[in-house]
């Protein structure tokens, strides 16, 4: 049997901080990104790649504010997220596809943009709490702009206002068994893109659009499970997981259990906005019936499934 695993690239994989995000700076880094990916692919894993869509979404509702004040009609944060599984996973299939070819790999890779049930009564689309954009707005600001727009803003870790949007859990990716059907064909597909495009069930069985972003950490367990994967594969900004990350008494850990990742969890080493999600849609994965995940940078990828480098979590 061949392995499957479920890859979900962090939001620093394609644009860089400290990067405009040119397309061109875009399409670099992903190439860059690919060369371990590429190297699994040759040791025969059954790949599906998700990825984040921060940076991307954040810019394009810049784009619709500016639009609009031009008497544009702007898109809405639903569609959005529509947008950037397009723009993103073609930029990460045709990148991939080009290495596949060089390299004489023979596989297809394609993309689908993938639509997510949420719970129309998620308590998060009451509470938006996502921070979302780039810009940081004054206390004046962020009121004229709740009353104008009717945005939803909040004061960030005293750097100022931001908008922030409701993030609503996955409940059902709708394209799960066609995804599942490919991947176990051999084919590598890009999926849940930015968490997905949220959506909910209307009474007659409808689905209907919500402006929200769903975690991709949280979308990308889900995926895992949905297609049986063998390892779910979190790559972010680190190579592992610590113990009081960023103090001098931080400790990198190998392996923890999930009950020992629950334990350090309620302890407060995983932040909210970062490293926490990852680790609750770990614990989410595994025990869910899912065997064991793997946390790194997409650098150190190879050498992480080789066992040298990462920190896995297990049952
Ligand atoms: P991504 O774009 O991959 O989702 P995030 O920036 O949201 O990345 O989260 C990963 C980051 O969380 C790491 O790069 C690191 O800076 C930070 N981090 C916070 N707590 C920890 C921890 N306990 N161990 C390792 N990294 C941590
Ligand atoms: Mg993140």
């Amino acid at each position: 049997m061949k392995k499957t695993a479920v890859l979900a690239l962090g939001g620093n994989a394609i644009i860089k901080a400290g990067q405009k995000g040119t397309i061109s700076e875009q399409f670099a880094n992903t190439q860059d990104s690919l060369d371990g990916i590429v190297e699994l692919i040759r040791q025969g894993y059954r790949l599906s790649i998700t990825h984040g869509n921060g940076p991307q979404v954040g810019n394009l509702l810049r784009q619709q504010e500016t639009g609009e004040k031009e008497g544009l009609a702007s898109l809405p944060l639903g569609v959005l997220n529509a947008a950037t599984e397009g723009t993103m996973g073609y930029m990460i299939e045709q990148s991939l596809q080009n290495k596949l070819r060089e390299q004489g790999i023979d596989k297809q890779v394609i993309t689908i943009v993938s639509q997510v049930v949420v719970d129309k009564n998620d308590p998060s689309l009451k509470d938006p709490s996502k921070f979302v954009g780039s810009t940081y707005y004054s206390a004046e600001e962020a009121q004229e702009l709740k009353e104008s727009l009717g945005w939803a803003l909040k004061e960030d870790s005293g750097k100022g206002w931001r908008r922030v949007v409701p993030s609503p859990l996955p409940i059902e990716i709708i394209a799960a068994s066609t995804i599942n059907e490919l991947v176990h064909k051999g084919q590598i597909v890009i999926a849940v893109g930015g968490g997905g495009i949220p959506v909910y069930r209307r009474e007659n069985g409808h689905l209907e659009g919500l402006d929200a972003v769903i975690d991709k950490d949280f979308a990308s367990a889900l995926l895992a499970l949905n297609i049986q994967a063998d390892l779910f594969v979190i790559l972010t900004g680190v190579d592992k997981v610590a113990l009081n990350y960023g103090k001098p008494d931080a400790q990198d850990l190998d392996t923890m259990t999930v009950a020992e990742a629950q334990k350090y969890y309620n302890e407060g080493h995983f932040p909210a906005g970062s490293m926490g999600p990852k680790i609750r849609a770990a614990i989410d994965f595994i025990s869910r019936g899912g065997s064991e995940v793997l946390i790194t940078s997409l650098p150190r990828i190879v050498e992480a499934f080789a066992g040298k480098t990462g920190t896995r979590i297990v049952r």
